[in-house]
């Protein structure tokens, strides 16, 4: 039995963390609803956004109940700021944030927390969460031990939450679709069947760029032909023609013929590793990148683009990550990479060769981008 004034202290931080996050909500759709930088904003910023409203507000209208609010506010703003890095939350108190249960799988190593509109599975040691049927890699492992799950505090913040209410986003009006590799860059090496990547990323993109005109999207394409074009133009291609959103098509490859299926990468966090190296940041990651200031529509237009792409033929989901690539770091708008498929694997590669599935590619991500746009 815990101590009265323990179990006390303890409830009161959980209704103060709920605070802290439905504020946060709050001033972000404030942020959103007037101005379009606002998601442009870092999350530490909105928390200061807040102290700085708390503490001003009183000033000019002292004794107000929406002063109280605004002190209310400023400290659970605070809280917020001196969160330690790598703090963790029990599954049981997320199911508490969300009204929800949590039940536990395979010897209490599998959690799955369930609310409205929400439903979570995330595996001990793991770093993926499966958020409402789509695979999302977040940027620490969960910890914990068995039936007693934690999970990174960060990924809730920045990974979890934003997905579950999105930022309300202006509808994109021009598209820029990459479509990776060209010229001298055949792309994907050992594929099979003589498939060459930077044929296949254009035909997809051809494809792409008829369905998204119908829906009445200007498209800009970073490549016509075969040609090279560098990384550095691509992003530079989308920026110049001020575009709302960067689509990079690519297919993968891999050693074992056996890998298969879909991933899109979105660039990491500032601060955060690639997933592929999780929870071991280099110099490099520390640096801040302009297309960071899109962390969060990054993240959501990921979600809305796999979440399609993992409902073509016999796709398997296999999540959105992070990657720290050149193509992404310096785009001006939401940027993705998505990898439409693996050209090493005997199944996915003739898959792959037949123009109708490739058409299936090109329509799931104009619906993933037309879902990015309406917050479906
Ligand atoms: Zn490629």
């Amino acid at each position: 039995m815990l101590p009265a004034a323990t179990a006390k202290a303890r409830k009161f931080c959980k209704k103060l963390q709920f605070g802290r996050q439905i504020l946060f909500l709050a001033i972000r759709d404030f942020y959103s609803a007037n101005g379009h930088f606002a998601t442009e904003i870092p999350l530490i910023f909105l928390h200061s956004q807040t102290l700085l409203l708390g503490i001003g507000s009183p000033m000019g209208f002292p004794g107000s109940f929406f002063c109280r609010g605004c002190v209310f506010a400023a400290l659970f703003a605070f809280s917020g700021l001196f969160a330690a890095p790598g703090d963790y939350l029990g599954l049981d108190v997320l199911s508490d944030r969300c009204s929800g249960t949590v039940s536990y799988g395979e010897g209490g190593r599998c959690g799955t927390v369930r609310g409205k509109n929400l439903e979570l599975q995330c595996r001990l040691n793991g770093a993926c969460y499966r958020l409402n049927g789509v695979n999302v890699y977040g940027q620490c492992a969960v910890a914990g031990q068995p039936g007693r799950l934690r999970i990174g505090r960060d990924d809730w913040d920045r990974v979890i939450v934003p997905l579950l209410s999105p930022l309300a986003v202006a509808p994109p009006r021009r598209i820029c679709i990459d479509p990776g590799h060209g010229g001298r860059d055949a792309g994907a090496g050992r594929t099979r069947g003589n498939l060459e990547e930077k044929n296949l990323t254009l035909d997809v993109a051809k494809r792409l760029k008829i369905l998204l005109k119908k829906r009445g999207f200007e498209v800009v394409l970073t490549r016509g032909g075969d040609q090279f074009v560098s990384l550095e133009d691509r992003s530079a291609i989308a920026n110049g023609a001020k575009c709302d959103l960067m689509v990079c098509v690519h297919f993968n490859a891999a050693d074992s013929p056996r890998a298969e299926g879909i991933e899109t990468y979105i660039l990491p966090g500032q601060g955060y590793s690639s997933t592929a190296r999780l929870n071991s940041p280099s110099a490099k990651d520390k640096k801040f990148c302009t297309n960071n200031r899109y962390d969060e529509k990054n993240l959501y237009l990921a979600y809305c683009l796999q979440r399609e792409m993992k409902g073509l033929r016999s796709a398997i989901d296999r999540g959105i990550k992070r990657g720290r690539f050149k193509v992404l770091e310096d785009a001006d708008c939401p940027a993705v990479l998505v990898e439409c498929g693996f050209l090493t694997g005997s199944r996915e590669s003739a898959r792959i060769a037949d123009g109708n599935y490739r058409q299936a590619i090109a329509n799931a991500l104009c619906e993933g981008i037309c879902a990015y746009g309406s917050r479906k």
